[in-house]
């Protein structure tokens, strides 16, 4: 399996962004034929080029949203009332999500990339970063055009299938 590495990925970044953008808003209004399948094969492949544990991005510099059932989970996994979790790590954004005020997160082990509550992790982050449910079409673009700058693996995918559909 390929490493990751972040300061290389964050010169990739600077310098592939905007051009990555300008793509996605291309297939937000028009999808070529064959973009999903495409995508979802894509997908499989980025997965065996890039390892989470060498890299924690998304830990590292985002925040999970947490559900009312992760407060309740994670709260009680730590022996903690709800309301001493969220008082002592979260905070509340301008849309009424809990969201982590450190990053990164609380909960990340820096020295092995783990994550120290794995089993019981907010729903966001077991989903993270939402390839699989999440199509790249209009209602998802927001999430990819994000996600292109912290994550590695939305990285290699957005850019596979531009050199695809659009020649790179
Ligand atoms: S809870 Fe775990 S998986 Fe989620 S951001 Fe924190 S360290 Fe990462
Ligand atoms: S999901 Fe993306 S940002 Fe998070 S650890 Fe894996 S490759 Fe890195």
């Amino acid at each position: 399996m390929a490493t990751v590495n972040l300061r290389i990925f964050r010169k990739l970044v600077l310098g592939n962004r905007r051009r990555m953008k300008s793509f996605l808003t291309l297939l937000e209004k028009k999808a070529p034929k064959g973009l999903q399948e495409f995508r979802v094969e894509a997908d499989k492949q980025v997965w065996q080029r890039t390892d989470c544990l060498d890299c924690a991005n998304c830990c590292k510099t985002m925040s999970p949203t947490y559900t009312k059932e992760d407060l309740r989970r994670i709260s009680s996994h730590l022996g903690m009332s709800e309301a001493a979790f969220k008082e002592k790590w979260l905070y509340k954004d301008k849309t009424g999500d809990w969201m982590n005020v450190k990053q990164p997160c609380q909960f990340l082990d820096l020295k092995t990339n783990m994550c120290d509550i794995y089993a019981v992790r907010p729903r966001d982050c077991a989903g993270f970063p939402h390839h699989n449910t999440k199509k790249m079409n209009a209602d998802y673009m927001h999430m990819y055009k994000q996600n292109i700058e912290y994550c590695p693996a939305t990285y290699r995918l957005v850019m596979t299938v531009m050199e695809k559909f659009n020649g790179g």
